[in-house]
């Protein structure tokens, strides 16, 4: 076995955070520069932990899926007047981008997590990468990960013929103490992941982790994801923050315009089962995201890949984004080890079994999405409804 290549990270949130702990594991000497100043923790939205999330604090630092996520044991779909529609058993882990994050910063440690390290350039010379940051500082590395999401600029870069599309739609989202919640609410929802679907939308409520980590029934939050199709023409205006900034990816909690919070709230009395209602209405500050669909036609560029949202991004139908994320790096470590260390050879090996990855979720999200918000074919209790990131339920 050759020796291991010294590793960049640039993104340090839960793909950047999953690849480096997993480079690190393999030997390699690996910092991570986040751009941010502090530790992220803003980020309260929930998310459903798929095996390729949880494995890594299960598999290597030991800590139980349990401990940093909520368990649901049902998935049920409501009628507007609150009746069930259909339910099947279904255990469900759900967690919250925090409660992972958490997870996975303590189990790389703070030494080599360098936040307010914004990458500004790099130059690859075919034996290594020199890395520049917007504070003047720099670094040479044998292998550059790009983990820099959503609004990646290293795809930017390297790709600039590809755009990001939008969907059609976006995802109003938010969470409410279950404490807050009527008893007859509480115990409607607690134990399951709860559908409803409606004409040309959709909305998920399920309970995550509180804001503490807190994972008993009770003290928990519930969480909020409703697709909403906003016309393309209304779309700047809609993204327009309270401070007249337009949004591209996403308008965060306290910064959504209060006509828009009330139409929303409005819309909710109208259109969802009651228990829903009271979920949506009592949110203290929605925010919401933009769903976009992004596809690349490479992850590797010699000693350079992106990985995560910053190369496919996908609609959340699968809940399998950080999941994507994730494995992308068990497989590129996968990858290094088989050829004892050999960046290039590893990374075109990788690149093959990740786009095919990406292609097929993005196939699949997209396919889901069109039916919900556009065909009015989306049915209560499909099977290919069922999370996953190969494919659903795998
Ligand atoms: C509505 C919605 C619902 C979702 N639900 C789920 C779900 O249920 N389950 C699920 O698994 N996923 C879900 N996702 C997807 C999930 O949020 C993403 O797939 C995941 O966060 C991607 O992680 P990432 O590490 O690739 O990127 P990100 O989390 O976006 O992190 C990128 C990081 O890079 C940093 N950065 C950017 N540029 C630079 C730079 N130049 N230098 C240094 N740092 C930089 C940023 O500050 C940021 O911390 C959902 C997404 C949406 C929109």
């Amino acid at each position: 076995m050759g020796s291991m290549p010294r590793v960049a990270v640039i993104g340090g949130s839960l793909g950047g955070l999953t690849a480096a702990l997993l480079l690190r594991d393999l030997g390699c000497q690996v910092s991570v520069y986040e751009r941010s100043q502090e530790e992220l923790e803003a980020k309260g939205a929930g998310i459903a932990v798929l095996e390729a999330t949880w494995r890594y604090p299960v598999e290597r630092l030991g800590v139980p899926a349990d401990d940093f996520s909520a368990k649901t044991n049902w998935v049920r779909f409501l009628e507007a007047d609150g009746s069930t529609e259909f339910e099947e058993r279904r255990l469900y882990h759900l967690s919250s981008w925090n409660a992972v994050y958490r997870v996975l910063l303590h189990g790389f440690g703070k030494e080599n997590y360098h936040l307010s390290s914004e990458m500004t350039s790099f130059v690859d010379d075919g034996a290594h990468v020199t890395i520049d940051f917007s504070d003047g500082r720099t670094d040479v590395v044998d292998l550059l990960v790009c983990a820099d999401g959503i609004a990646s600029e290293v795809r930017r870069t390297l790709l600039p013929e590809v755009s990001s599309s939008y969907a059609g739609y976006i995802a109003w989202r938010g969470v409410i103490p279950e404490s807050a919640l009527s008893q007859e609410t509480f115990d409607a929802l607690y134990d399951s992941l709860t559908y409803q679907v409606m004409e040309n939308s959709h909305i998920l409520v399920y309970p995550i982790p509180g804001l503490g980590g807190e994972v008993e029934p009770g003290q928990r939050l519930m969480n909020i994801v409703w697709y909403r199709n906003v016309p393309p023409e209304d779309f700047e205006e809609f993204l327009t923050d309270i401070n007249g900034d337009v949004r591209s990816v996403s308008i965060p909690p306290g910064l959504v315009k209060e006509q828009d919070l009330i139409k929303m709230r409005a819309d909710a009395q109208a259109l969802l089962a009651p228990q829903l209602a009271e979920v949506v209405t009592g949110i203290k500050e929605p925010f919401l995201q933009v769903v976009y669909d992004i596809e690349v036609p490479r992850m590797a560029f010699g000693r350079v890949c992106i990985i995560g949202d910053a190369a496919f991004a996908c609609r959340p139908h699968a809940a399998a984004g950080t999941a994507k994320a994730a494995e992308d790096g068990w497989i590129l470590a996968e990858e290094l080890a088989a050829v004892g260390g050999d960046v290039e050879a590893a990374l075109s090996a990788w690149e093959l079994r990740q786009l095919a990855l990406g292609r097929s979720l993005l196939a699949r999200t997209r396919e889901i999405g069109y039916r919900s918000q556009v065909a009015g074919t989306f049915k209560a209790g499909a099977p290919d409804l069922v999370f996953g990131l190969y494919g659903p339920g795998n």
